[in-house]
């Protein structure tokens, strides 16, 4: 039996229906598992000293390519459209490899766990060079947080009218006989699961109609989730109304791409009937809101989203579209574009906070995870507010207005992933030495 005791939290955001919040509270971790939570709650295991520190769930991350980590800040790319911007980096992402992956995958994954991250899906739709789903999941396995890997893939080439170049697309065959092999060896569906796998191909224009369908029809024979992207800007709808004569939330419900097992990208293009499809077939979207503001995508329309019930949850998105990876950042600007677009009183704090806690884990079928209550899985992070950012705070709890950007500590499955601002798990030093050679090799400088 292993425990922790979080002692005397100034405040504990518990994200439960009743929007609880708790002050100078204990919480006890046993076994991976939240065991207990009051006052002068007692254990003969480590304690850990939070009189200084908001707890609240972890955040979870919906949407990521961790590879592109490797690629932040290239200047082809740094002002470009969505489309541009993908085919300035295509021929740097063909010249990556297993190594690749699996670094960029450690990195991304702790910049994401020191930015309050605990469990992170990741959507990977490009394997050259012998690059396999397996890199990025031992990377995630090593550093201990929780992780849903998307097994992505791209099968519409240049040759046949699609976007990307012709070497990093594979046969449609192929494509699904790996899903296979991944869901096969790697997904856990039992509650508590580390690790998860689901099918996503990369979107409607870089695959075919049929690999859409075949690949929901896989994914529900599987019982794993599906995602992709969708509507992300306006020309992205006008391919869809070009090439397939409907906008792209029928396109999704015709190939069977709608249902609490799927969720989208982005999503900021769509219409009223397509935010009323999605909440009434509990399609969850994966709200990226610095990739949006990035590319100049426009402001997704989540207000109205989650009022009309739509499951919510947030993104940091490839790390060459944001080009950082700060959850908590993401929840911030989360907030400050729904005010942007709708008022000072469109989403508060902890509105915002709930979105990237338990909106995240709602979106990715974890109702094992997403709050702080006696049974749900030890996923915790923990938000010293005695710093310069909350000095002159008179509410610290509302960490998104002024709060920490790094967690102070921080728990995956009880696990302590991050020590008082540090990696806790693994080297990341020697793991940022060699990132940093990488990068500098596909830059042509190494
Ligand atoms: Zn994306």
């Amino acid at each position: 039996m292993s425990e922790i005791l979080i002692r005397n939290a100034r405040a504990v955001l518990t994200m439960d229906d009743a929007e609880t919040e708790l002050s100078d509270a204990d919480i006890l971790l046993r076994d991976g598992v939240i065991a207990g939570i009051g006052s002068r709650l007692e254990t003969t295991g480590e304690i850990v000293d939070a009189r200084h520190c908001v707890v609240t769930p972890g955040l979870v991350n919906t949407h990521h390519h961790l590879y592109q980590g490797l690629t932040k800040a290239v200047p082809g790319g740094q002002d470009a459209l969505l489309f541009g911007w993908l085919q300035t980096l295509y021929p740097i992402w063909e010249r990556f490899g297993p190594e690749e992956f699996y670094v960029s995958a450690q990195v991304g994954l702790a910049e994401l766990a020191l930015s309050g991250c605990t469990l992170s899906s990741d959507h990977l739709y490009l394997y050259p060079n012998g690059a396999r789903l397996d890199d990025s999941i031992a990377a995630a396995q090593d550093l201990g947080v929780r992780f849903h890997a998307t097994r992505g893939s791209m099968s519409i080439g240049v040759s046949n009218g699609g976007l990307p170049p012709d070497s990093l697309v594979e046969q449609e065959s192929a494509i699904l006989e790996d899903c296979i092999r991944v869901i096969d060896a790697f997904h856990d569906p039992s509650e508590g699961a580390m690790v998860r796998v689901g099918v996503a191909p990369c979107s409607p224009f870089s695959v075919s109609r049929e690999l859409m369908r075949d690949s929901a029809i896989l994914a529900r024979d599987k019982g794993v989730m599906m995602h992709t992207h969708l509507a992300e800007n306006d020309e992205d709808v006008a391919y869809s109304l070009e090439k397939f004569g409907c906008r792209p939330g029928q396109y999704a419900e015709d190939l069977g791409w709608t249902g609490p097992d799927v969720w989208h990208a982005h999503c900021v293009k769509l219409d009223g009937q397509e935010i009323d499809l999605f909440a009434a077939t509990r399609t969850g979207v994966a709200h990226c809101p610095c990739s949006n503001c990035r590319l100049g995508s426009g402001i997704a329309p989540v207000r109205a989203m989650l009022d009309a019930g739509v499951n919510v949850g947030l993104g940091v998105d490839g790390s060459a579209s944001n080009d950082m990876a700060s959850l908590i950042g993401e929840a911030r600007q989360a907030m400050l574009l729904q005010r942007v677009q709708n008022g000072a009183d469109a989403m508060s704090a902890r509105a915002a906070l709930r979105v990237a806690t338990r909106g995240g884990a709602e979106v990715l079928g974890r109702h094992d995870c997403g709050q702080v209550a006696v049974g749900l899985r030890a996923d915790l992070a923990l938000w010293d507010v005695s710093g310069l950012e909350s000095a002159g705070s008179w509410d610290p709890a509302a960490l998104l207005l002024a709060g920490p950007q790094k967690v102070r500590h921080l728990f995956v499955e009880g696990r302590q992933v991050v020590r008082d601002g540090r990696i806790a798990t693994l080297d990341i030093d020697a793991a940022l030495v060699r990132h940093r050679e990488m990068a500098r090799t596909l830059a042509g400088l190494g």
